[in-house]
């Protein structure tokens, strides 16, 4: 069943991409896990190789590619087992804030910069005190003649420690109405008063270098400030689309590939004298996560096709959103069931799935706020 419609250019574009991940990342992916972070230089190769913000305009460097671009490094990527390169964060989810939102002459400032790979981004939104309440925050932003004073904390920031640029959501302390009173503006590495903090310790997505950021009495001209003042809050629910839509598409590639590897290992693995993908209880475990993931996979290309032809889907990728990561965890835990006591070892790269696999209900809006989403579109 083929929703979405790939061109020969698209097939030409997956099979450069996958020689270029099995070269330039999967050999080194088990080091990264280690160091937890993926050299900048990796970010830059992506660049040179034009792998990144394929969608923007040629008149910034970009190709002007259409969305399945996106779709097919988000799964290439995803099918190393390999977390830590957030090239969709930089390039479906962060940059268009960028594109969409800021004046032309920030644009052609940074954008060429963000498609080199020489200028890695971040969104900043969460703080130690809230994440799922955005209006909660209190990092804020004070106008100060043609610029605006910046002081607050923000944590689990993905890019955090390689990030040159950071889509930072601020308050104005002035402003009673959190919705009115929320901004998204851009802070460059090295601008004074903006330090990285800790890189943070995680159980899974451990070469993903997460991390604090910190802002005091940082100064940044005005001209940062995405879109109108007080606009925040609305530029915010009108790119998370993408973000639900990535999301919810890395968690059915994952589990496609754990599910791939599962079925290989029981193929192989051998109790009793057969294979133990012949018992009536594997097949069957198998059987109930294929259908899963083909369920998952449905769902998501239909989306893919809505979301290219411009529709609104705020019910649709938040029950994607939900329904497809929890999917991938069932799918992960069911899999690691089926590696017996091999699956508890990080040798086997089913660990690590089922570890990187833990956080998808929790980041990109937790599934709680996802399904509370629904609810209200729902009139419930
Ligand atoms: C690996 C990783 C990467 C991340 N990357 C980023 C990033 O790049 N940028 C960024 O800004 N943030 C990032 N985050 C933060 C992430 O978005 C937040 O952790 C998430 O939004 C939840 O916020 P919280 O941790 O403060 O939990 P809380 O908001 O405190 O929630 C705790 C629990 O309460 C539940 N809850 C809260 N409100 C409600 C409600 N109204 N109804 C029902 N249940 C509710 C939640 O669902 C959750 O189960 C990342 C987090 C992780 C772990």
């Amino acid at each position: 069943m083929e929703i979405l419609n790939y061109t020969e250019e698209h097939r030409i574009f997956r099979s450069t991409f996958r020689k270029f991940v099995e070269r330039e990342i999967t050999p080194h992916a088990d080091e990264w896990e280690t160091a937890g972070i993926v050299p900048k230089s990796v970010w830059e190769l992506m660049g040179e190789q034009g792998f990144l913000c394929m969608d923007l305009p040629e008149e910034y460097g970009g190709l002007g590619a259409d969305f399945l671009y996106s779709v097919i490094v988000c799964e290439e990527l995803v099918k190393t087992n390999f977390t830590g390169l957030a090239a969709n964060l930089h390039s479906d989810i962060v940059v268009p804030y960028i594109s969409a939102y800021a004046s032309e002459a920030v644009k052609h400032k940074y954008l060429p910069l963000c498609i080199s790979g020489d200028m890695i981004t971040a969104v900043a939104m969460t703080e130690p005190n809230t994440g799922s309440d955005l209006s909660s925050i209190r990092t804020t932003a004070v106008e100060d003649g043609d610029d605006l004073i910046i002081n607050g904390q923000k944590t689990f920031i993905s890019n955090g420690i390689n990030c040159g640029l950071v889509v930072l959501a601020v308050k104005d302390p002035a402003v009673e109405s959190p919705y009115q009173a929320i901004d998204l503006v851009l802070v460059e590495a090295g601008t004074p008063g903006f330090e990285k903090g800790k890189k943070i310790d995680k159980i899974g997505w451990r070469s993903q270098d997460t991390a604090e950021l910190f802002f005091t009495d940082c100064r940044i001209p005005k001209a940062n400030r995405l879109g109108r003042k007080g606009g925040g809050f609305t530029m915010l629910m009108e790119k998370l689309q993408p973000e639900r839509l990535i999301c919810a598409l890395m968690a059915v590639t994952a589990a496609e590939n754990v599910l791939e590897m599962t079925i290989r290992y029981t193929k192989e693995r051998t109790a009793f004298g057969k294979p133990i993908s012949k018992f009536q209880n594997t097949q069957f475990k198998l059987v109930e996560m294929a259908t899963e993931a083909k369920l998952g996979r449905a769902f998501i290309d239909k989306l893919i096709a809505d979301h290219m032809e411009g529709k609104s889907l705020i019910v649709e990728v938040s029950m994607a959103k939900y329904w497809t990561t929890e999917m991938a965890m069932r799918v992960a835990d069911g899999c690691l069931q089926l590696f017996g006591g091999y699956g508890y070892c990080e040798e086997y790269p089913i660990a690590r799935a089922w570890r990187d696999m833990r956080v998808m209900s929790i980041f990109a809006g937790t599934n709680e706020i996802m399904k509370g989403i629904a609810a209200k579109f729902m009139g419930l």
